[in-house]
């Protein structure tokens, strides 16, 4: 349902960004604050993963006018895992719609780890939302293309459009992957079972497999998640990705399952939507804003980046973006400088 707000749409009902150098300031601070934290464990059940320096942290925002603020590890490629989702996601209610995406895949929260069969089995074969493996295998399903080479190509260039930048994959995580996604696969032949995709399951794991390993930086993420923030363009590179309704949609299914079954504290640490991946990469967006694209290898229990985590709580509460705020945030003058 559409309903008319007028002119309160247009403005960013939190109010602006500092100005520029301060967001700068503040992306080095939230860097050096969180550099010393030493919780959390490097992910093995993808064996090439258990390979990553836990020391690895970067820390980037891109703002939705193109200007990229960016700290620490900022060149380091690791793989994008299930962060590949919310872009897949994205692609596929672009081509598809709202209603079709939402009634085959789903949107509510499971309660249980991304890769739960269980959740299948208690929902009667529905794959829930498209942030659980369930859910992103049935969603690759759908992408546009009549074979896998085309289907290959849509996510390719598409999430590249997201980026600004042509990605690739890492091929010793696709293979290290593939070797080893036994669980997957069966997650694909159950929904199979219930009838919920109908291309071969183990063609669209393997595609989703490869999604997966597409190599990107946390300012690749940023500047993803930018473009999610400024209603489908890209900041950076001007082009339109998908439409403004589709990110307002692939928003509010990452505030519902971005986190996993840590959803609820993550929105209520954060108050902003985001997704994880299990290499260590976290894209987080402030709606009208900006995107924030972390990476940090250890990972919390639900497979969740720690430093990532802990620098974009930060940043949201330093940046006042917080979308539960009632109030602009008022620390920081108003912006006047932009180069
Ligand atoms: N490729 C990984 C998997 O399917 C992605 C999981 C993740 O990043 N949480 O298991």
């Amino acid at each position: 349902m559409d309903v008319e707000v007028g002119d309160v749409a247009q403005q960013a009902y939190t109010g602006a960004l500092p100005q520029w150098s301060e967001v700068e300031s503040l992306v080095e601070a939230a860097h050096r604050r969180c550099k010393a934290e030493t919780a959390g464990v490097v992910a093995d059940y993808i064996p090439v993963l258990a390979e990553a320096d836990p020391d690895w942290f970067a820390v980037c925002v891109a703002e939705a006018d193109g200007s990229v603020h960016t700290a620490g590890d900022i060149d380091v490629e690791f793989s994008i895992q299930s962060i590949s989702k919310a872009f897949v996601y994205a692609l596929v209610c672009e081509a598809h719609g709202h209603d079709v995406v939402a009634r085959r895949i789903g949107v509510n929260n499971t309660g249980l780890p991304f890769n739960s069969v269980i959740a299948i089995e208690l929902n009667d074969g529905h794959p829930m939302n498209p942030m659980v493996n369930a859910g992103a295998i049935a969603t690759t399903a759908l992408v546009p293309g009549d074979t896998r080479d085309e289907q290959w190509n849509s996510i390719v260039f598409g999430l590249s459009e997201f980026a600004g930048r042509t990605l690739e994959v890492d091929h010793a995580v696709y293979r290290s992957e593939s070797e080893t996604n036994q669980r997957n696969r069966a997650i694909a032949r159950l929904l199979e079972s219930y009838g919920r995709i109908d291309p071969d399951p183990l063609t669209v794991v393997d595609v989703y497999t490869r999604q997966c390993a597409l190599r990107v930086t946390a300012r690749d993420l940023a500047v993803m998640g930018a473009t999610l923030a400024h209603g489908g363009v890209n900041p950076v590179t001007g082009r339109r990705v998908v439409s403004a309704g589709v990110c307002r949609d692939t928003l509010a299914i990452l505030a519902a399952n971005g986190a996993y079954e840590r959803s609820g504290e993550w929105l209520f640490d954060i108050g902003l939507p985001g997704k994880s991946g299990v290499a260590g990469g976290l894209v987080t967006v402030a709606p009208g804003k900006a995107g924030i694209g972390t990476f940090s290898p250890p990972l919390d229990a639900a497979g969740n980046s720690v430093r990532g985590q802990r620098a974009t709580a930060y940043l949201s509460r330093v940046l006042g973006l917080n979308i539960f705020a009632s109030q602009a945030h008022t620390p920081f003058a108003q912006r006047k400088d932009h180069p």
